[in-house]
């Protein structure tokens, strides 16, 4: 069996704890142990002024895990830059928050020669490279320009916008280069493939030759769709062994006797933030029986500060709740609680499953695993319902869930007061339509799902 070669620019060690290591990590560790392989990206380190070495190695089991630090100016220019400032509003449809400029775009292209020359001389003839996301785009490219002969593939955890969105980037054709430079290229939805698909055709870059083939800028290569999962079975489990634990039973007590609305989401403009809360005000003032009774716990870890536009949205959302909560709350009861902190994964099963309504209705987002964990957390017997936004990829697959349009904050809080007053044949109806969806398209079988078709793209280099 070859190798396995992954590359992000995040990379889970084993010192990450199991709860904060997420499931695709979790996936991913696995696949690396099942052939052996390498592990390589950035340490989270910066080096400040200093240019960055070789990176350093962790051997665990059959795991090699290659970490590389990062110059400040390579973080500003290649992560915060390019990558977040750009790649990231445009791929979630903000024209209207990217930040272009040469120098950052100079600096992405430099970060991934950097971490292609420092893979190069760790890989074998077999290997099986697979890149992960939008801060590595050009590493194909790269590597191939080193020689490199192996089977190349790449996912895409973000969406993927419409030609008129895409075009927008002045460096488009060069990134589109980049991505076509791959074997195989994996995509969340159907919709992201077809815009990828449409970017190509719409200038005559590239054409299809059927069966999810493309030819362009010379090359052959393979376009998929592969929805990411999560570890259903053993979330399920986490939220069942919640209600044991201390930590949880104190958040628990909190809420007795209320009606509980949750959100969970990194503080970013994709999620939809201000218009849920808006949402949530409108139903508290339509709906004066749930006065002093729903509350949405609102649970927001901070992201991204170093960039402009998250910093200035902090404000904004806190601000808002603070409005609402100020209209709506009385002496014993706050609308909205608020919270700025990360909370693990166990805790957070525990949480979901307490919670009658998940709240998740992101303007845009690729998948959200938060809208699967919901699911997979609920107690069969008595289930609570999904509220999902239409622009979320996982709304593609979760159609037990009340679909919503997030711009639409009327409907949003109607929908809220629906899902509350849903009776219990409903929602276990709406449930059982999906929860067995989730546990045959777990994590596991996405990651096993890419790499047999990367396996089946035979040796690359057209
Ligand atoms: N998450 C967490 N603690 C928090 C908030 C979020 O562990 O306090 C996890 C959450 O369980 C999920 C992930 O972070 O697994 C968020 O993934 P999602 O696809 O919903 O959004 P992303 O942050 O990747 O855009």
């Amino acid at each position: 069996m070859s190798r396995l070669v992954v590359i992000s620019n995040r990379v889970a060690t084993p010192t990450t704890g199991a709860a904060q290591a997420g499931g695709l990590a979790v996936a991913i560790q696995a696949a690396l142990s099942e052939r052996g392989g390498i592990w390589m990206g950035w340490s989270g380190k910066s080096t400040g002024d200093h240019e960055p070495g070789k990176p350093v190695f962790h051997e665990a089991g059959r795991i090699t895990y290659a970490l590389t630090d990062l110059s400040q100016t390579d973080l500003d220019e290649y992560y915060a830059g390019f990558a977040n400032s750009v790649l990231w509003p445009l791929c979630h449809y903000r024209m209207d928050l990217t930040d272009y400029a040469r120098k950052d775009m100079a600096g992405y292209f430099r970060v991934n020669r950097f971490f292609a020359r420092q893979l190069q001389p760790l890989l074998q003839d077999d290997d099986l490279i697979w890149v992960q996301d939008y801060h590595l785009i050009p590493m194909a490219a790269e590597l191939r320009q080193m020689g490199v002969k192996n089977r190349l593939g790449f996912f895409l955890h973000i969406p993927w916008p419409p030609p008129d969105v895409f075009f927008a980037l002045p460096v488009y054709d060069t990134i589109l280069r980049g991505l076509t430079a791959f074997d195989l290229l994996g995509f969340q939805t159907r919709f992201d493939a077809e815009n990828f698909a449409s970017c190509l055709e719409r200038e005559g870059i590239g054409r299809a030759l059927g069966d999810g083939r493309f030819e362009a800028y010379g090359h052959s290569f393979r376009v998929g769709v592969f929805p990411i999962g999560i570890d259903t079975a053993q979330f399920a489990k986490l939220a069942e062994e919640a209600i044991h634990k201390v930590s949880f039973r104190r958040i628990e007590k909190s809420f007795r006797e209320r009606d509980l609305i949750v959100g969970v989401d990194r503080l970013d403009y994709s999620k939809g933030l201000t218009h849920r809360i808006e949402a949530f005000d409108k139903f508290i003032a339509a709906n004066p029986a749930y006065q002093g009774r729903a509350t949405l716990l609102q649970i927001t870890p901070k992201s991204r500060s170093e960039v402009q536009q998250y910093s200035a949205m902090q404000r904004q959302v806190a601000e808002l709740a603070g409005q609402v909560n100020g209209r709506h709350g009385t002496l014993d009861w706050v609308p909205i609680r608020y919270v700025n902190r990360s909370v693990n994964q166990a805790v957070l099963a525990g949480i979901y499953r307490m919670a009658q309504v998940g709240l998740v209705t992101p303007l845009r987002d690729g998948m959200n695993l938060v809208a699967k964990e919901y699911v997979a957390a609920q107690a069969p017997e008595n289930p609570g319902v999904l509220v999902l936004s239409r622009f979320a990829g996982s709304a593609r697959q979760l159609d037990g869930a009340i679909i919503v349009n997030p711009y639409d904050v009327e409907a949003v809080a109607n929908a809220i007061a629906k899902a509350l007053s849903m009776p219990l044949e409903a929602r276990r109806e709406r449930w059982e339509s999906m929860m067995p969806h989730l546990l045959e398209n777990d994590i596991s079988k996405w990651c096993r799902d890419f790499l047999d078709a990367l396996r089946q793209e035979g040796v690359a280099v057209s």
